[in-house]
Parts: C-alpha cells; structure tokens; sequence
C-alpha cells in the first residue's frame, strides 16, 4: 500500500455547525425545542421523538439552500486545515450530504475560504439511489487512500478505522460519546487540539 498523503475531511459537525441548525429548523417549523447536548443517538427521529415522515420533512427544510449557506463554520477549522495543506497533505471533503446539495456545499466551502483538493459525495447511510451518478459507495470509499480522516458518525468513523485500517479523528459530539472507540479512533473535542496528530 502507498503511503497517502490525502487527508478526508467530513463536512457536517465537522467543518460546520448543521445539527444546531437542524434544532434551530425543528423549533421554527414543528415548535419542538431539543436541545443540543440532548442528541445522544444519531438517529434523529429517536433523539427529537418525530416520525420517520417529520424526519424527512425535517432533512428537507433543512437542506433549502439558504440552511446550508447559513451554517456557520467550527472554530479552527480552516486554519488547521491551512496548516496541513501548507505542510503539503491534500485535502478531500468527503461528505454524506445528498447530491443535491453539491453546488451549494461548493458555494458555503468558497464562501468559508476553506481550502480543499477533492469533493466526494459518499452515500455513507444508505439514503442515496444505487445509480447515482455523482455519489460513490461505502465499498468505493474504501478503496481510497487516507492518512487520518476526520469524522462525528461513530459508523463512519469504525468503519474507515476497521475496514479501511485508516486513523480518524472522532470530533465529539453528544451522539458519538461511545467509551468503545475502535482502537484507531481519537476523541478530539475542538480542532486546535488536532494540531500534532500529523
Ligand atoms: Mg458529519
């Protein structure tokens, strides 16, 4: 195996601040308030206590074009990531978003400054159409080559520890606080403290 030099970086709770944003969404349009600190299974159904039918309704809203140009982004992201490019990594943004939301993810990156080399659309939870042309599998994910990837789905982030044999960062949030971590995975709680893991 080649040594990559590549690092993934996933985009939701990781680069920005969507779960807050999702509550602000659910508060506004179903006048439920769930608290941050609250959402301790990612599963949101489960954490909100709605139904498989509002949680679609609730991914739906919250993925209008203005929510997603309106997150704002985690503190120290952009510089840490900075900081690796001019170390010479590459950076690959490797989110679970729907294709859809492509142009506008694009758009909050650029709006954001946040450098990057490659843009993957993986369907990480099952949610996308086989045949989509712009997503790629969980099986083509692991046919890539990382060097740390950086994560808050605990799936995703034993997945890519596990299969793809691939050190990740785990940024904490309540619904990954699982004391099991695989043992690749690294807990950080903010981005400043991954200064040293590469
Ligand atoms: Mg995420």
């Amino acid at each position: 195996m080649t040594a990559s030099n590549t690092i993934y970086i996933d985009m939701d709770d990781v680069l920005c601040e969507t779960a807050r944003a999702f509550m602000v969404v659910l508060e506004r349009e179903f006048g439920k308030h769930v608290a941050y600190e609250d959402l301790t299974t990612f599963d949101l159904g489960k954490a909100c206590g709605i139904t498989q039918d509002e949680v679609d309704r609730l991914f739906e809203l919250a993925h209008a074009e203005e929510v997603i140009l309106g997150l704002t982004a985690k503190i120290g992201g952009k510089d840490m990531l900075r900081q690796w490019a001019d170390r010479g990594y590459a950076l690959a943004i490797v989110t679970g978003r729907p294709p859809g939301l492509y142009d506008v993810s694009h758009e909050w990156l650029a709006r954001h400054q946040i450098p990057y080399d490659d843009f993957i659309i993986v369907d990480k939870f099952g949610r996308f159409r086989a045949d989509d042309p712009i997503a790629i599998s969980k099986d083509a994910l692991a046919a890539l080559d990382f060097c740390l990837a950086i994560e808050d789905s605990l799936e995703m982030a034993t997945y890519v520890a596990d299969r793809m044999a691939t050190p990740v960062a785990l940024m904490d949030c309540p619904w990954n606080r699982e004391d099991n971590l695989h043992p690749r995975i690294t807990r950080y709680s903010r981005w400043e403290d991954m200064e040293g893991v590469l």
